[in-house]
């Protein structure tokens, strides 16, 4: 077994032997299994958590050592490089999946999608949350990114966000605390861990939430690639201009590089058409940035998360 593999598997070991039964272990673990995009080499050191007490202890052990571990949700917005993340990634389960409804307030675990969460507001009756019906990511992934869509963002709904702070302290977060902006939040800026966010509807009228949700569903099979393996939307949008429409008029449309490929469907989605490598999407990433400044003298700055090692 080369060395890489071994200090991952005693590195496992330790971390199995710390959690116990609060958590599931997997070791040099695809990190293709863990994205929507089916891309990404392997985690040393794959840890599903269960509990509050295990997501701390595993944090401060972590940190204690050097190495901060990295949280990922649904993988909807990353892309891992081929030789794979060095340390542990933590990927909440258990306590953190629950979903509940309290009057016109939703309260949901970080693991909990985003879809789920959305479909148990409109069957409560409450308004709010349509616009995320059709956005794969957890709910955790969605407040960190300020995730939004149909002219909806999470900063419009979310009142309160429960996170585990760099020091190892469960604290609670308001609204304005958060820093949101354009798929953006000020959890961006450090090492925090959401694990319970508080959403504050409004009744509203079930039958007209559900239709709203259908039409912005609809709307979304429509126009997005979505039997292909991608992670959304590469790039933001830049101020006054559509990324699909200065792609596509740039003649990028169904460019490929190895398996990645700008979609034929909407050219602001890279997707994977079969075999593609992180550098492959990487590449074509660059060639479209170069060829978009080039023509319109605009910088387009990625939306996905691109983590990993080459
Ligand atoms: C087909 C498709 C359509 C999409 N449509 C949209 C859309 O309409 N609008 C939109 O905004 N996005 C869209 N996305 C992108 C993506 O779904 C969102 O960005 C989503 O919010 C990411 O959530 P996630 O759980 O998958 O996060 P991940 O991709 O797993 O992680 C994203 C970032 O969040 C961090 N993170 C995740 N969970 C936590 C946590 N608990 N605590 C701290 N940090 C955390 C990660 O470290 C990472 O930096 C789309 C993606 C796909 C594949």
């Amino acid at each position: 077994m080369d060395e890489k593999k071994l200090a991952a598997q005693q590195l496992c070991q330790r971390i199995q032997r710390l959690l116990g039964a609060d958590a599931s272990v997997y070791c040099w673990e695809p990190m293709s299994r863990h994205t929507t995009f089916g891309i990404g080499g392997p985690a040393d050191c794959f840890v599903e958590v269960k509990t509050e007490q295990a997501l701390r202890r595993l944090w401060m052990d972590c940190c204690r050592k050097g190495h901060e571990p990295l949280i990922i949700g649904a993988g909807s917005n990353l892309l891992v490089r081929g030789g794979g993340i060095r340390g542990v990634v933590v990927k909440l389960t258990g306590v953190f999946s629950a979903v509940e409804v309290v009057g016109e307030r939703v309260l949901a675990g970080a693991a909990a999608a985003l879809k789920e969460v959305a479909s148990t507001a409109c069957m409560a009756g409450l308004t709010g949350l349509e616009f995320a019906i059709g956005i794969p990511g957890s709910i955790g992934g969605a407040v960190y990114m300020n995730a939004g869509a149909y002219g909806g963002q999470m900063a419009d709904v979310v009142d309160r966000v429960r996170v585990l702070t760099e020091d190892g302290d469960y604290c609670e977060w308001s609204q304005k605390d958060l820093g949101f902006d354009y798929r953006r939040s000020s959890l961006q800026d450090g090492s925090h861990v959401i694990v319970r966010v508080a959403f504050g509807l409004h009744s509203g009228d079930a039958e007209q939430i559900k239709a709203t949700m259908e039409d912005y569903t609809l709307r979304r099979a429509a126009k997005q690639p979505l039997d292909l393996p991608s992670a959304g939307s590469v790039f933001k949008r830049p101020p006054g201009h559509y990324v699909g429409a200065m792609v596509e008029a740039a003649g990028l449309k169904g460019v490929r590089v190895g398996g990645a490929q700008v979609s034929e469907k909407h050219a602001g989605f890279i997707v994977n058409r079969g075999g593609a490598s992180a550098k492959d999407v990487l590449e074509l990433i660059e060639l479209v940035q170069t060829e978009i400044r080039k023509k319109y003298a605009v910088d387009l700055e990625t939306e996905l998360k691109v983590v990993g090692e080459d």
